[in-house]
């Protein structure tokens, strides 16, 4: 191993598939003329949460604009199979390197993998450095005034605000500095590290790549955040960001985002103060979802709060998926799992409704739901979706409590009251009238008839009569309480 200046550094990209504000590059570029950019396919070591399909696809057209981007500036990315520790090695080797570095994932079972990963390193001679880009504060540091982590969101948000110095993003490295460095490395093509298929639905609503996050921020940014406040909550809009995959792989970090809301116009001119909070304070929840992981780990697939260890849970292969195919004979939730299916994202009103339905309607393990949103989200993000399950459930930290129930009927009147939403996903009801989309089981045959919709043939019948299904639902709970 060498360890001149000038042997070079390997930047070993991972979930922060971009170039502007990225720490580990930044470093790497200041250290040494010849830097080494690398992916490395290792699914096993990501474990029971290896990416989903809809992930996958999203990784393999991320990686191919990162390389593209590398490229223009005389860089290539160089992709190969793991074992990640092996690989790592082998090229370090093969090039001379002096070091390793990367920005570090948060979820606790990739910590221990990189942990071990960087001991491997170190005991081969290899500097190790590693960068914390990924969220904005340091879970151990922000802390409830009686010591340890927040299980409620609105302390949280609000020390988060007295003590958070959220840090400017990094400006692009100076790559035009940087030699590739010789021997040119062999890589193993993209197609041939992972199949994606074509998913053609992802392909019409997705454009993954940093350059298409920032795009997408700044069409936020012009048209959305102003009135944010009350579109967000209309699945039939575009009414939020949609920068949770970007987000999620990196191609844009929270800093970034953070430092854009606060130069937009809207902020500059001061136009829709609530709007501008409401956003950040989504941001902040991805926070608190981190700070969650970081705090109990094992929430990944236990529930935090231990009484709902007890809870009996049914198990019923067929209720399951229907809910999965979009069949519950429930518009509102039907319309939201086939968004899911079509595009890889739901809106997060719908996903609050799919997944209370799920869980509390059907009284089917939260973990299922958390499972198949994993598979089929692009932006499927172990922190965020074992909050937002565990939320749903009602067995989280700040969860919605267990006797709350969404009702999926007056849910649906009240944020997708012109039926927009549902028309867009479950065609089948497109010719219902307004007042009839919601629960059309209560439509009058003639509604029906004029619609063409036979109900349990065109459209099923509900799975479950909510109330009924409320009172059982109610009952388990009692019984763990
Ligand atoms: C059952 C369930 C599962 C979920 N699974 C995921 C998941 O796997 N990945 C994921 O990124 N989000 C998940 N969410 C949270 C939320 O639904 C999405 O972040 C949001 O819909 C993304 O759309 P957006 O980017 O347009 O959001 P915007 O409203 O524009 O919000 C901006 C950003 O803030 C963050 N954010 C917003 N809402 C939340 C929230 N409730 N919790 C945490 N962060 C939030 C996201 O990073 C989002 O991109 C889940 C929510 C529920 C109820």
């Amino acid at each position: 191993m060498s360890t001149s200046d000038d042997s070079p550094i390997l930047v070993w990209f991972r979930n922060d598939l971009r170039l502007l504000d990225h720490p580990a590059l930044v470093e790497a570029v200041e250290r040494s003329s010849a830097v080494v950019p690398l992916f490395v396919w290792a699914p096993d070591e990501e474990a029971p949460w290896e990416p989903g399909k809809s992930s996958r696809w999203w990784l393999r057209h991320s990686l191919e604009s990162l390389a593209d981007e590398l490229g223009s500036h005389g860089l290539d990315l160089v992709t190969r199979p793991g074992p990640s520790d092996e690989t790592l090695i082998e090229i370090a080797d093969e090039v001379g390197a002096q070091g390793v570095f990367w920005n570090e994932r948060v979820a606790p079972h990739l910590r221990e993998r990189d942990e071990s990963v960087a001991q491997t390193l170190e005991q081969e001679g290899f500097d190790v450095r590693t960068f914390e880009s990924r969220i904005l504060h340091d879970p151990d540091e922000v802390q409830t005034t009686s010591g340890g982590p927040y299980h409620v969101y609105t302390p949280f948000w609000k020390k988060f605000q007295k003590v958070v110095d959220v840090r400017e993003p990094l400006s692009f490295p100076d790559l035009e500095t940087v030699d590739r460095p010789a021997p040119s490395l062999s890589s193993v093509p993209l197609d041939e590290l992972f199949e994606v298929g074509s998913q053609e639905g992802l392909a019409e609503a997705w454009t993954p790549g940093s350059a298409a996050a920032r795009d997408r921020l700044d069409a936020f940014l012009e048209g959305i955040l102003e009135g944010y406040d009350a579109s967000r909550e209309i699945p039939g809009d575009d009414g939020t960001s949609r920068l949770s995959p970007y987000l999620h792989h990196g191609e844009l970090s929270p800093a970034m985002v953070w430092e854009a809301v606060q130069e937009s116009d809207v902020v500059q001119s001061d136009d829709d103060p609530e709007s501008v909070e409401t956003y950040l304070q989504e941001i902040v929840w991805r926070e608190f979802s981190y700070h969650l992981l970081h705090h109990y780990p094992e929430t990944d697939h236990q529930p935090l709060k231990d009484k709902f260890e007890a809870f009996e849970w049914r198990n019923h292969a067929t209720q399951l998926e229907r809910w999965t195919r979009g069949e519950t004979g429930y518009p509102i939730v039907d319309a939201g799992m086939r968004q899911l299916q079509e595009i890889g994202w739901m809106h997060n009103r719908v996903r609050m409704i799919a997944g209370s339905f799920l869980t509390k309607d059907l009284l089917l393990p939260w973990q299922e739901g958390a499972a198949w949103f994993w598979e089929h989200l692009v932006d499927a993000d172990i922190a965020n979706n074992t909050m937002g399950w565990q939320w749903a459930a009602g067995c989280g930290a700040d969860a919605q409590p267990f006797f709350r129930m969404f009702n999926p009927v007056s849910q649906s009147e009240r944020y997708d009251s012109s039926g927009e939403y549902i028309r867009r996903w479950v065609p089948e009801l497109r010719d219902l009238p307004d007042d009839a989309i919601h629960a059309p089981w209560n439509a009058a045959s003639s509604t029906l008839a004029d619609a063409d919709l036979t109900l349990g043939d065109d459209y099923p019948e509900p799975l479950v009569d909510h109330s009924k299904a409320r009172e059982r639902a109610l009952e388990e709970w009692r019984r763990i309480k």
